[in-house]
């Protein structure tokens, strides 16, 4: 439930009806807004019976019953967009963020090849896994803290903060040391204990769409964290699996402006893994900012044939300078900025 002050509503108003909604035994969340502040409540199992009681608070507009089971992520919680501070890059609000980088940290050269590309084409954010999810246990693990080691070393020398993979609770506080952004892959999205987990840091999230995850799976992921207090989540599509198997998932780019509908949390894309070929990544992502994306994710490698990890949808570098000139012409189309990193572009 939504409980809507009026606009002068006084902030000794605003307390008590939080008084009373404790007093009731749940939670309260105020949210000041441009014209007025609501007041989100959690912690009830179904509809409020004694829902008079903060109806006849003074100060109160009106009372909206939150229908969706995700509460929290919920557009009806807040109605205005989160834009979630990634080391002073923002990913939503009016802007577009990309996010550009190697699948895995592979060698400091590598990295710092692909980082100093990528940011010179107008990337903001540098991708890197560290900690590799593989299909196979007898395939390349990720370097570990050493890979942390190198994307802090990379960060230093661009500026660009970084976002990489989390995959459990036990190297979680490492990570957390290290990275701007965690990622929570594909694999991980209904990893309970670690979606707590990282709610309980105040670290941005990147929470991507497991491949057999309806949308309110996703969102219910996202309201895992929130739940533990941390409101810094993006959510990213990456293609799910279908029966068509032409290409390695099926980009579902329908649920980027539904997602947009429903919650108030940034959407970006990752029409890598989506595709999982190197030659689809440049019109998935062209189409993705068309349906109104937040950002990108994007692998970029120097020499994909020698890639230990998803070489095939890898863009050299220069094809990615290519995306981001006609990815300009995309957002100018939509009225929408690319966001810039000034700081980290002169460093
Ligand atoms: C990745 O970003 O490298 C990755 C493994 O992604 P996903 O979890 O979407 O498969
Ligand atoms: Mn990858």
């Amino acid at each position: 439930m939504l409980v809507v002050m009026e606009a002068h509503a006084t902030a000794e108003q605003i307390e008590a009806v939080c008084a009373e909604i404790r007093a009731m035994g749940f939670t309260p969340h105020p949210m000041p807004g441009p014209t007025r502040t609501a007041i989100g409540i959690t912690g009830n199992q179904g509809p409020i019976e004694q829902a008079g009681r903060l109806q006849r608070l003074p100060g109160v507009s009106q009372l909206i019953r939150v229908t969706a089971p995700y509460k929290r992520v919920s557009r009806e919680f807040k109605e205005l967009d989160t834009v979630v501070d990634v080391g002073g890059i923002p990913i939503g609000g009016s802007g577009i963020t990309i996010i550009a980088g190697p699948c895995t940290v592979e060698s400091r050269e590598q990295t710092f090849n692909v980082a100093r590309a990528v940011q010179a084409a107008g990337a903001v954010i540098l991708r890197g896994g560290a900690y590799k999810p593989r299909t196979s246990p007898y395939s390349f693990q990720g370097l570990g803290e050493a890979g942390l080691q190198i994307l802090a070393e990379a960060r230093a020398l661009t500026g660009m903060p970084v976002v990489t993979e989390v995959m459990d609770t036990e190297t979680l506080p490492l990570v957390v040391q290290y990275a701007d952004m965690l990622q929570i892959g594909a694999r991980n999205m209904q990893n309970y204990s670690l979606l707590r987990a990282v709610g309980r840091t105040r670290h941005p999230v990147l929470l991507k769409r497991g491949f057999a995850a309806t949308v309110k799976d996703l969102l219910l992921a996202a309201e895992y964290i929130l739940a533990e207090g941390n409101p810094n989540v993006v959510l990213c599509e990456r293609g799910i699996r279908t029966f068509d198997d032409s290409l390695r998932f099926t980009l579902d780019l329908g649920a980027v402006p539904l997602i947009k509908q429903l919650s108030h949390l940034p959407v970006i894309v990752d029409p890598s893994h989506a595709s999982g070929r190197a030659d689809m990544v440049i019109p998935m992502a062209r189409a993705a900012i068309a349906a109104g994306a937040d950002g990108l994710i994007i692998e970029v490698h120097d020499n994909p044939a020698f890639a230990v990890c998803d070489g095939t949808q890898s863009l050299v570098p220069e094809s990615f300078a290519d995306l981001m000139k006609q990815l300009h012409r995309v957002a100018a189309a939509i009225e929408r900025p690319l966001v810039r990193c000034d700081v980290a572009q002169t460093k």
